[in-house]
């Protein structure tokens, strides 16, 4: 078994899906494709919700009408006529009697969050099935939510391995089919509530999905060669990097680099199962592989750069320590959010974080730790850099560097939180 996790860039045209059916064409082992949401439908969708959840139903409507549309200009291209498979048809449907019946106030943001934003998967996942059968490739539809059991944690659900696999392995085993089609970063609770797994989470799926079947290999096709050590939207003269051991892609991963979701590489590692990553504009080309046995870290240093941070400094309002205690209290609240901290930096009476800056969570959680008696200062719109495998050129260069706000260094990895010149 092999897994291949197509994203949302690869499936946002029709020749984006006729360019997967032929991949899958020429994969002769049993397959299990994991699909992203079409292009920006993720986006799409979120926008769709909160028009919904503030009560402007015929605003939401029209802007699921334009989703709809533009799933249809997809369906009616590889078909050659007006077509929507049936079951695509029906997940919009589902949605819209959902904007324009329900009422915003019955369920938390969070549960109306993972039905609304699941539905992109749903839809890309029915027509990628149907296109692949009108094509020739006879295939089983699967909806995940029957498969992955989550956790509670709405818009970042934790998959339960074990029930998981139990699901999983048994209908892999009773199909007669030998080519899947199922969603990404969906699941469901196990009374049956979708969840979703956090933006970008398909390939985490895909990695589940890996592990549990110990598959031979999980593929991610994306737009790019395969791993470069800097996203080449921002950095020039980027190199592509054959080998990476999962250490070295953990770390990048989880420092922010777009490439691959940081939640992929443990259930991947724990099983020894290698990594790919292919470019599907070109199936030729070798791309990148993570896998077991590669010992010696790139020679060249690694960028990334995460943009839209916020740093809070939180000190205590009575001047005391910030000792295990006080740290202790500020991470049980932070642990109620789904955000990331990026960087951590302690002092005697001060706590640095820097974070994902949020919409809704960020003033949020300001607003908490004031209740909880230290004083917070936020500055939001900054950057955070890290290089991998830093020389001792770049430490200079980015040490001198005009903004920088916070650095940490340790043996590889050069960390730094700085103003946007
Ligand atoms: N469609 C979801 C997102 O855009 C999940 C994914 O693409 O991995 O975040
Ligand atoms: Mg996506």
């Amino acid at each position: 078994m092999k897994i291949y996790k197509f994203g949302g860039a690869s499936v946002k045209s029709a020749d984006g899906v006729r360019n997967l059916a032929n991949i899958v064409a020429d994969t002769p082992e049993e397959l299990f494709v994991v699909v992203s949401a079409m292009g920006k439908t993720t986006n799409a969708l979120e926008k769709i919700l909160d028009l919904f959840y503030d009560g402007m139903s015929a605003e939401a409507e029209a802007a699921l009408d334009e989703l709809v549309e533009y799933h249809f200009t997809i369906t009616s291209d590889l078909w050659g006529w007006h077509y929507m498979p049936a079951r695509a048809a029906r997940f919009f449907d589902e949605l819209r009697e959902i904007v324009r019946e329900s009422d915003p106030s019955l369920r938390s943001y969070e549960v109306w969050y993972d039905r609304v934003v699941s539905v992109g998967e749903l839809v890309s996942t029915a027509i990628v099935s149907a296109y692949l059968e009108y094509d020739g490739l006879p295939n089983k539809w699967v909806d995940m939510r029957e498969l992955f059991v989550t956790s509670h944690r709405h818009r970042d659900a934790n998959i339960d391995m074990e029930r998981s696999a139990e699901r999983l392995c048994s209908l892999v085993a009773r199909s007669e089919k030998r080519l899947f089609v199922g969603q990404g970063f969906i699941g469901a609770t196990p009374e049956g509530v979708t969840t979703t797994i956090g933006r970008e989470g398909s390939d985490y799926s895909a990695a589940v999905a890996g592990a549990l079947l110990e598959a031979e290999s999980v593929s991610i096709w994306k737009d790019v060669d395969g791993i470069l050590n800097g996203d080449p939207k921002i950095f020039e003269n980027t190199t592509l990097i054959p080998e990476l051991s999962y250490m070295d892609a953990v770390e990048l991963a989880h420092s922010g680099a777009q490439i691959i979701h940081p939640k992929t590489i443990k259930p991947l590692q724990n099983k020894s199962i290698p990594l790919h990553v292919k470019c599907f504009l070109d199936k030729t080309k070798p791309g990148s592989v993570i896998r077991d046995g590669v010992e010696v870290s790139p020679d060249i240093p690694i960028f990334i750069l995460k943009r839209r941070q916020a740093l809070l400094k939180v000190i205590p309002q009575d001047f005391s320590f910030m000792l295990e205690e006080k740290i202790l209290n500020i991470f049980t609240h932070l642990s109620a959010y789904p955000i990331k901290i990026n960087l951590i930096q302690s002092s005697a009476i001060s706590l640095n974080l820097c974070i994902d800056d949020h919409d809704r969570y960020t003033d949020e959680i300001v607003a908490t730790l004031r209740e909880e008696g230290f004083d917070v200062s936020c500055e939001k719109g900054l950057e955070f850099l890290t290089v991998r495998g830093y020389d001792s050129e770049t430490a200079h260069y980015y040490g001198n560097a005009d903004g920088v706000i916070l650095m940490q260094r340790s043996a590889k990895n050069l960390r730094i939180v700085k103003k946007v010149i």
